[in-house]
């Protein structure tokens, strides 16, 4: 038996559900009368999807999406009968009668995956529930417009299946003033007059900051939820939800000249107090922050100096008083200093990579959102 209040992990990851209950409304609030669903692919972007659908779930929201049908077999003993799970990611052959079983949505990215639902629907005497995803310049999922005429003309497909969804995705959602924008809107309304009454859905989080006729009926949002910024122009407006600290495991003086780790990657200029801490790309914090991220405590910027490893980091800490910091110790990597987009900045990536990248071995927290309630209450 181990005391489970001591944590031997060595980083540790909370995760506040309240705050991602937050972001979900603050983004139904404004995309109102849009429908919003809650991307929940790649495990709600590392943040574990049961948790967060769960959370969400309990919040209103009926509408779920993943990317691949194993995703979502796991996901749906956790939600509701009346909630709605979209698979992205398409059809894959073989699997329609397991898919059509199982209370799941998938979206048809192409005429050969709206034949084989077609063919389910009618074999199995009942009109299953379909997303339909044209491509309206993205190039990357969905049918294209120029084969669209024969899924229209196919009376068989329109009276064997249920269209719940008509849906496309933009390409530079995240810079509003990108003209690909509007050219895609333009496109995809363009293509749905194909589809007169059925329910549109064109913007992620980013398409739900870009002006009211993006969000259509059903907007799609990930990211937002989970506190990364849905754009790259505006401060963000979401609510955190993550932090990440890592413990410090051995702290040495190194002298004017010293280097530092594999293949000596930084000299210290002069005598530096050094800090190692136990998280490395093993715990998806990339070697691209090798000699230009940082940790933070207090107030001070703790600059990573040497390569990243496996298990471990180097930071010179010697701006710090002395005795500050002592092995045990907790400093900040993702939190009020260095909010995620900070940390995806400095390693050369985006918010979205380094939250899919968080490794199994931290230390979970989840504060959830009616803890949270009382803590502020009191
Ligand atoms: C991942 C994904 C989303 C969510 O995007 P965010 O930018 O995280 O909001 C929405 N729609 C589709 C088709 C996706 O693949």
């Amino acid at each position: 038996m181990h005391d489970r209040s001591i944590i031997h992990e060595g980083g540790r990851l909370r995760i506040d559900l309240g705050a991602i209950v937050q972001n979900y409304r603050m983004i139904a609030n404004r995309g109102a009368p849009a429908e919003v669903g809650a991307v929940v692919k790649a495990d709600a972007y590392g943040l574990g999807a049961a948790e967060v659908a769960k959370a969400l779930r309990d919040a209103g929201c009926r509408l779920f999406f993943v990317a691949h049908l194993d995703e979502a077999l796991r996901l749906r003993p956790a939600l509701p009968a009346d909630a709605r799970l979209v698979i992205l990611n398409g059809l894959p052959p073989g699997t329609e009668a397991l898919c059509a079983g199982s209370q799941l949505i998938p979206v048809l990215n192409s005429l050969d995956q709206a034949r084989r639902w077609r063919d389910t629907a009618q074999a199995a005497g009942r009109r299953l529930p379909v997303a339909l995803q044209v491509d309206s310049g993205m190039a990357r999922l969905g049918v294209a417009p120029e084969d669209l005429p024969s899924l229209v003309g196919d009376e068989r497909f329109g009276t064997a299946v249920d269209l719940v969804m008509l849906m496309s995705h933009l390409a530079c959602a995240d810079a509003p003033d990108h003209a690909a924008n509007a050219d895609q809107l333009a496109r995809f309304d363009a293509m749905a007059a194909l589809f007169p009454g059925i329910p549109r859905a064109l913007a992620n989080s980013g398409g739900a900051f870009l002006p009211p006729a993006f969000r259509c009926d059903i907007v799609r949002t990930g990211i937002a939820l989970y506190g990364g910024a849905p754009n790259d122009t505006a401060p963000n407006p979401m609510q955190p939800v993550v932090s990440l600290d890592a413990r410090v495991i051995q702290i040495r003086t190194v002298p004017a000249g010293g280097g530092i780790g594999y293949g000596h990657d930084y000299r210290c200029e002069r005598e530096s107090r050094i800090a190692t801490i136990g998280v490395g790309y093993a715990d998806g914090l990339p070697r691209t922050l090798g000699n230009r991220g940082a940790a933070w405590l207090d107030d001070a910027r703790l600059p990573i100096v040497g390569r990243v490893s496996m298990d471990s980091i180097t930071l010179d800490v010697t701006a710090l008083p002395p005795g500050r910091l002592r092995p045990g110790d907790w400093v900040e990597l993702i939190g009020p200093h260095q909010p995620i987009d900070a940390l995806a900045r400095d390693a050369g990536t985006i918010s979205y990579e380094m939250l899919t990248s968080l490794g199994a071995r931290y230390h979970r927290t989840y504060l959830a959102s009616d803890v949270r309630d009382q803590a502020r209450a009191a």
